[in-house]
């Protein structure tokens, strides 16, 4: 289902995100994951994409799978990192002909593992020209799955700002083109103060972006999973009373992740109250914190959770 349609049919979304899984045994984590997360019936799920050549192929194969088995519209990520137009072009067909019709278009994280990588030898160099290329793809199946109007379009926000920029308001400028160039929505960075992505989401109807901004959540699960969430989000800040708790906690891994788990549905609650787009779980392919929100906010599922 195209994107659009998707936002306009049940909005607020409720979105979960995997990673493809390298070895055998977290495959077999991973689909039991999501079958355990199959029942809150998602609006939509989405797949990360990394800079290496073989994992690429596997985020291309848990996209296919998962839509196959779970029946539900799933966006794969992709990214300029190590791509020529070409490339770009034939993972888009291979995309088109499995039937998928959205696409979340991002930068890219520079590759830690990939001596020699060079950004300015990328075909695109900012994820707005991704995003303009996408648009301007087309392809027979592609028009026959989504009524003509080609790949749905996603693109990364970031309420705290992203350390590459760091005057906000030349950042601002950025994410309009960005949105300029073909966006249907924006899906944000994590974040643990709501106010930030409140004031973002003001920001953005002043710089006149007018599309749906989905928030994204991390519940904390671990405190070793929290350091490692500060050093791969892009400057994500922990407000003091979050961290306090979690000091409280101590060495009780148990009340580590309830900690995290409550923050986060309370996050959600009061995102709901103030009529946020939707809500996109960061899971790192597990269930029970997604599920524990749900619960929390008295939901059976999405369409439960949709309704006031
Ligand atoms: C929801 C979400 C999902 C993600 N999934 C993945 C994933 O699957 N794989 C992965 O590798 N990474 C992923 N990331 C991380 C993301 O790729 C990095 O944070 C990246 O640094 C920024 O991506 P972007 O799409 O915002 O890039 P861009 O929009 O290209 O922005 C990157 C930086 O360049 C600046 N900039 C933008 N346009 C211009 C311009 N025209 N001129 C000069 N500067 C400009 C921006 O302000 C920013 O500082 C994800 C992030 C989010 C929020």
């Amino acid at each position: 289902m195209h994107i659009t349609d998707i936002f306009q049919a049940s909005s607020p979304t409720f979105s979960f995100e995997f990673f493809p899984p390298k070895t055998p045994a977290s495959s077999e984590r991973l689909y039991h994951a999501i079958r355990e997360l199959e029942p809150l019936k998602p609006s939509f799920v989405s797949v990360t994409y990394g800079a290496g050549g073989s994992t690429r192929d596997l985020t291309h194969d848990l996209v296919v799978r998962a839509r196959k088995e779970l029946n539900v519209t799933t966006i794969p990520h992709l990214t300029c990192v190590c791509h020529q137009q070409a490339d770009i072009q034939a993972v888009l067909a291979r995309y088109a002909e499995h039937g998928i019709c959205n696409i979340l278009a991002l930068g890219g994280d520079p590759p830690r593992d990939l001596a020699g990588y060079d950004k300015a030898n990328d075909a695109f160099q900012h994820a707005e020209d991704l995003v303009r290329f996408i648009k301007d793809f087309s392809n027979p199946q592609l028009d026959a799955n989504s009524g003509g109007r080609g790949f749905g379009i996603g693109v990364a926000g970031f309420p705290e700002g992203h350390p590459g920029t760091p005057n906000r308001l030349t950042e601002m400028d950025y994410l309009k083109q960005k949105v300029d160039a073909g966006a249907d929505y924006i899906c944000t960075q994590l974040f643990f103060d709501n106010h930030d992505f409140y004031d973002f989401r003001e920001r953005c109807e002043l710089a006149g972006i007018n599309i749906p901004i989905v928030a994204g959540i991390m519940p904390i699960v671990s405190a070793k999973g929290m350091n490692r969430m500060a050093e791969l989000s892009a400057g994500s800040r922990f407000p003091a009373p979050l961290l306090r708790s979690i000091q409280r906690a101590g060495d009780d891994t148990d009340a580590v992740k309830r900690v995290g788990i409550h923050w986060a549905t309370e996050q959600c609650r009061d995102l709901l109250d103030h009529h946020v787009a939707g809500i996109h779980f960061y899971t790192l392919n597990q269930s029970d914190a997604t599920r524990q929100i749900f619960q929390y906010l008295g939901a059976r599922d999405s369409a439960s959770l949709r309704g006031k």
